[in-house]
Formats: C-alpha cells, sequence, structure tokens
C-alpha cells in the first residue's frame, strides 16, 4: 500500500491546542477518491468537540466542513464521462472540486429507504474511520488516526468514501464550497427542505453566524420577508445587506410580534441556546412553524408553555444537515452561488492558515464573525 505524506490537525482531547503533524495517508481503497484539500472551516461541532461538550474519541483529524479536488479514485470507483458536467450525473473524475459532506449515506438503513438520507444511522464513515472501522490516516509512528465524521477536513489531504465527495460546478469558489460541507447547506436546507418557506412568508431568524445567514439568504432567496435577531451590531449591519426587512438586537425580539401583526410564519433557531429556542417559539404566529437548527451541548433540555403551544397550533421542528439529500442537493446550492442567487461568499470573514485554527475557535467562542475559512 502506497502512503502519502500529509498536514493534519489531529484532536487529542479536550481543551488541548490543535496543531498540524504530519501523518501518512493511505490510497484509497475500493469505493473510495483521495482528496488534495481546497479549503476549510472550522464549525460549532468542531468547537463543542474541542471544548468536550460533545464526548467523541481522540486522536482525529477534526473538520467536516471542506472542500478538496479528487487526485484519485479507488479501484472501482465509476469514473463519470467527460460528456457529463461536474455535479449533474453520477460519478468522479480526477480534478473534480468536490464538496465533502458529513453525512454519506449508506443507502440501505430504515431512513436512507425512506429517502431521509440526512437521518441515515449507519452512514459512511460513521465512527470517525472509513468502512469496516478502517483507518486510512497514521502518524509517522503507526498510530492510527481516525477521521471527523468520515472527512476529518483539518488536513492537506484524505481519503473519503465516495458517496462524501459530491462533485460541484468548477467555478465554485473554493472557500464557498467549503461552507456548502456543513454551514451553507445546514442553514439553506432548514429553509428550504426542513420548513419549506415560500414566498410571501414572514421569516424570523435568531442568531446571524454561518448557519443563520444562510438560512438568512436562502429565505431572501425563496421571496419570504426577514426578521433577523443578533446582538452583534456588525452582523445586523450584513444582514440588512442581505436583504433583511427589519434587524433587532435581542432585548427587542418581542417586536416580531407587532411588525408581523401577530407573529412570524416561521423562526429558526440557529445558535444552540436553551433560552433562544424558548423565545423562537413565542415569535411565531399561531399555526406557525418553529425550527431548531442550531446545535447545544448534549444533554440540553428547554421549557415551553405546552398549553399555549397547543392551544395555537404551533409546530416545531428539528433540522438535522438542512434535511437535504447531499448528492442531489449540494450541486443545486453550488449552481446557486455560481448564479448569484445565493451570495455565500459573505459567510467568509477571514481567510487563514492550517496553523490558525486554536484562534479561528477562539473568534468563535466570541461570535465573533461568521466563518474563517482555511484556503491550501
Ligand atoms: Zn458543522
Ligand atoms: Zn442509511
Amino acid at each position: 500500500m502506497n502512503t502519502t505524506t500529509i498536514s493534519g490537525a489531529v484532536f487529542r482531547g479536550p481543551r488541548l491546542p490543535l496543531y498540524p503533524e504530519e501523518l501518512r495517508l493511505d490510497d484509497p481503497r475500493p469505493g473510495e477518491v483521495r482528496v488534495r484539500m481546497v479549503a476549510t472551516s472550522v464549525c460549532h461541532s468542531d468547537l463543542h468537540v474541542v471544548d468536550g461538550e460533545w464526548a467523541r474519541p481522540n486522536d482525529v483529524v477534526l473538520g467536516h466542513e471542506g472542500a478538496g479536488v479528487i487526485e484519485a479514485l479507488g479501484p472501482d470507483v465509476a469514473e463519470r464521462p467527460t460528456a457529463i458536467a461536474p455535479g449533474s450525473g453520477p460519478g468522479h473524475r480526477v480534478g473534480d472540486l468536490v464538496v465533502l459532506v458529513w453525512t454519506a449515506p449508506c443507502g440501505t438503513c430504515p431512513a436512507c429507504r425512506r429517502g431521509e438520507v440526512w437521518l441515515c444511522a449507519t452512514p459512511r464513515g460513521g465512527g470517525h474511520r472509513l468502512a469496516a472501522e478502517a483507518v486510512r490516516v497514521r502518524r509517522p509512528d503507526g498510530t492510527p488516526i481516525g477521521v471527523y465524521s468520515g472527512v476529518g477536513t483539518h488536513a492537506t489531504g484524505q481519503v473519503v468514501d465516495a458517496a462524501a465527495a459530491i462533485p460541484v460546478d468548477p467555478r465554485t469558489p473554493v472557500d464557498v464550497a467549503a461552507l456548502i460541507g456543513c454551514a451553507a447547506t445546514t442553514g439553506v436546507g432548514a429553509v428550504r427542505a426542513t420548513a419549506g418557506v415560500r414566498a410571501g412568508e414572514t421569516v424570523v431568524i435568531i442568531g446571524l453566524g454561518g448557519v443563520g445567514l444562510a438560512a438568512l439568504m436562502a429565505a431572501v432567496d425563496a421571496g419570504a420577508t426577514v426578521i433577523a435577531i443578533d446582538r452583534e451590531p456588525d452582523k445586523l449591519a450584513l444582514a440588512s445587506l442581505l436583504g433583511a426587512a427589519h434587524v433587532l438586537e435581542p432585548g427587542a425580539a418581542g417586536d416580531v410580534v407587532r411588525l408581523t401583526g401577530g407573529g412570524a410564519d416561521h423562526a429558526f433557531e440557529c445558535i444552540g441556546l436553551v433560552a433562544t429556542a424558548e423565545v423562537a417559539v413565542d415569535l411565531v404566529r399561531p399555526g406557525g412553524t418553529v425550527t431548531l437548527v442550531g446545535m447545544t451541548p448534549q444533554g440540553a433540555r428547554a421549557g415551553i408553555d405546552i398549553y399555549r403551544f397547543v392551544e395555537k397550533g404551533k409546530r416545531l421542528l428539528g433540522s438535522n444537515y438542512g434535511s437535504l439529500v447531499p448528492a442531489r442537493d449540494v450541486p443545486v446550492i453550488a449552481a446557486d452561488v455560481v448564479a448569484g442567487r445565493l451570495p455565500l461568499g459573505r459567510l467568509v470573514t477571514d481567510h487563514i492558515g492550517l496553523g490558525d485554527l486554536d484562534a479561528a475557535l477562539d473568534a468563535m467562542r466570541r461570535r465573533d464573525g461568521a466563518r474563517r475559512v482555511v484556503v491550501f
């Protein structure tokens, strides 16, 4: 088995610093592809792991929001005919720009058979290993290293399941392609697929990080009237620029009821805080829909007034990975970026290096900016 030398940031345990180290990467096996990473970001789901809020194994290359270029196909991976554009048909080619997705559906579990592939119970790359607990990454001394959610994007290269590498329009900016791997898809899908926002509806977005801003763009694109809530004036200014009709600081959240004449049709909680999830329930009209998108620490529980919730006939939804089918919907989001419908480039606060991950996580703890993207 040939190996390639890569540089990757390994999670060694909660609250320990992340820094790139030299690693060995095996060649792809059947069903896998090797990618050269072109961009990756840090997401709250990485932060939850680093801060010890989500229990995950040590010795794993973190990162699950990334994009790469295919360098090698595993022995039996279908090669796409040149006549078919990337993302518009099946198969992969060396040189494809690919968005890496952190749920590569197994295709056979009950959720996959229902078509709800984002709920796949046994995704390829689950358990932070490739198929059959297999390891493709090792330290020079032979220590096996896992890959977070089967993609481990905080590295200069990676071997992933072919189903986790979705070819997209090569004109997609690489930093945006990385964000489509998680934040953008999560926010856009919550609006389009989970909640099904329609033109003319009123939408309140709580929290304007990467996910919340992506949700805002999708709601504006859908023709909805958007009210955005955040505590950072810079983010509210950006929300206005992106088409929000009203922006509010958290203390004024109750104004949503006045501005919408009785409550919004939809509320999206995009932070992952118990308090804002509870507020979201109060901001929708009778019959309105609350979609929870932000992820809390494991075990967090919220309280709602059940009598009023039932009396007002409200609906509460959870949105995982935007309820999207990656192979079908990721190329569509990329195409919408190229066509100018989704200005996801506005999510990029800064370009950084692989050695700056700790600083980027710190900025995220301060809720400073949307996304800092490592561009290789
Ligand atoms: Zn994420
Ligand atoms: Zn499945």
